[in-house]
């Protein structure tokens, strides 16, 4: 009867103690909103800061062991906690997560191609970093964005001292990273999970299309050749093995096209120690979803089969041209519209309960299954 503890409250959280539920895991959320999405699902929930040392000795507590919804948490508590019990993925890991520089130069050491970058911590700084990167390139905070906020693109009209002030006031920091620009043909991501056994499985490569920085769709499998799943695979893998993963990780991936061979090759974005929203489709769409994983991964358990519901590999999906899996996300005022998905065939709706349909909120997502039929 163990307790799996929560750090977060959104629809992540919600998903995991969900999945939790079905696998007879009690969930213990712990965030500071009030009301939070993951509260009406979760069995205990605790409304504190996360530097309310006092509310975490109690959770430590309660809870039999502890995982995070978001990267952009305070590590401090989150090591705090390991003192405690056991906390997954490690906060070493999330430490790596948070800090772009960080991140770029670790998935950099082990020979996997990201783009130029260079760390940025003044306007000085900012103009030796053109020089060496160039145009068109991206200005991004170094810690704490998200969703595209905290970063602005550079080309050779704009004016450096104002995006410089952008990017640090925009989320309240003081170091940046100075990125090329990628031409790619598409973005994708794949999750890789690793269990306590130290096995790992790699979810189906998908491809993602946003809309103003924010996810939109995500298409199952990627329409790719095989060896671009293969490789997609290998990155995974190699980062969770490297990084010590207990948990699910979700890797962001620019696919850029060479005109030229006609060949496909990745570059790592960035890295989400968590489910990841490219992930909801496997609810639906695969034998074990990324959240039953994650529980799998922390509770110890044997990691599941990352097949298609059809209980085929993606190979097979590919060779027998199926029609992929999409996921849209629901987003601000448009969850309005789901309505719509209750009467359409093969569409899995879900709705978060969040209370402000805020513009650009992910409110909800459903998810298309095509019939088996082509
Ligand atoms: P998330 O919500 O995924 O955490 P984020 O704010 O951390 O987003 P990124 O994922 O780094 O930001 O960037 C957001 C989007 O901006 C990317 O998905 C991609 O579309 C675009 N982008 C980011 N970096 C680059 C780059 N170097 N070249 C081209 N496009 C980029
Ligand atoms: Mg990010
Ligand atoms: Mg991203």
């Amino acid at each position: 009867n163990s307790v799996i503890g929560i750090l977060g409250g959104g629809q992540l959280a919600r998903m995991i103690a969900i999945a939790a539920a079905q696998l007879g895991y009690k969930t213990h959320i712990f965030c500071p909103e009030n009301d939070p999405s993951a509260s009406h699902v979760s069995t205990f929930y605790t409304k504190a800061n996360y530097n309310n040392y006092s509310a975490l000795d109690t959770f430590a507590k309660q809870v039999n062991v502890v995982t995070y919804e978001f990267e952009n948490i305070m590590v401090e508590p989150v090591e705090y906690l390991t003192k405690k019990l056991a906390v997954f993925p490690d906060p070493k890991i999330l430490k790596t997560c948070q800090d772009r520089v960080m991140e770029k130069s670790f998935i950099q050491s082990l020979d996997i191609p990201t783009a130029k970058f260079e760390p940025i911590d003044s306007i000085e700084s900012l103009r030796e970093a053109v020089q060496k990167i160039g145009y068109p390139s991206i200005l991004k905070s170094n810690t704490m964005g998200y969703d595209g906020k905290g970063q602005i693109k550079l080309s050779d009209d704009i004016d450096l001292e104002k995006a410089w002030k952008k990017v640090t006031s925009e989320v309240n920091v003081s170091q940046a990273i100075l990125e090329q620009y990628i031409e790619f043909e598409s973005e994708a991501s794949i999750i890789v999970a690793r269990g306590l056994d130290n096995t790992e499985v790699c979810f189906p490569l998908v491809t993602n299309k946003h809309r103003n920085h924010i996810l939109r769709q995500t298409i199952a499998p990627a329409q790719l050749p095989e060896y671009v799943h293969k490789d997609a695979k290998e990155i995974a893998t190699k980062i969770a093995k490297s990084i010590g993963l207990v948990g699910v990780l979700a890797v962001e991936l620019f696919v850029v096209r060479d005109t030229a061979t006609d060949t496909y090759k990745l570059l790592v974005n960035e890295l989400a120690p968590r489910p990841h929203n490219s992930g909801h489709w496997t609810i639906e769409g695969c034998v074990t979803s990324q959240f039953e994983q994650l529980v799998r991964c922390v509770c110890g358990l044997p990691l599941g089969s990352v097949d298609f519901m059809r209980s085929i590999s993606e190979k097979e999906y590919l060779k027998q041209n199926l029609q992929p899996i999409v996921m849209t996300n629901l987003l601000g005022n448009e969850v309005d519209q789901w309505e719509k998905q209750l009467s359409t065939k093969g569409s899995h709706l879900h709705i978060y309960a969040k209370g402000d349909a805020r513009d650009g909120r992910k409110m909800g997502h459903f998810t298309l299954i095509p019939s088996e039929d082509k």
